[in-house]
């Protein structure tokens, strides 16, 4: 088994979440897209595959 020479660091980052718009400071991996939680993440996937969805309906 190889070992990681240099891991991906976590970094203690402040950050808006795209969904509930607090401002938040957590230690985490840097990405572009920033929730402050899992649930924020799982409603906003859930609310963009909703979208998805409506438009592919009104195509
Ligand atoms: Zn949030």
């Amino acid at each position: 088994m190889k070992k990681h020479t240099r891991e991906v660091e976590a970094k203690l980052m402040t950050f808006t979440c795209q969904w509930c718009k607090q401002t938040v400071t957590q230690l985490r991996l840097p990405s572009p897209h920033s929730y402050c939680s899992e649930r924020c993440r799982t409603e906003a996937r859930r609310e963009q595959q909703k979208q998805l969805m409506r438009l592919r309906r009104a195509k």
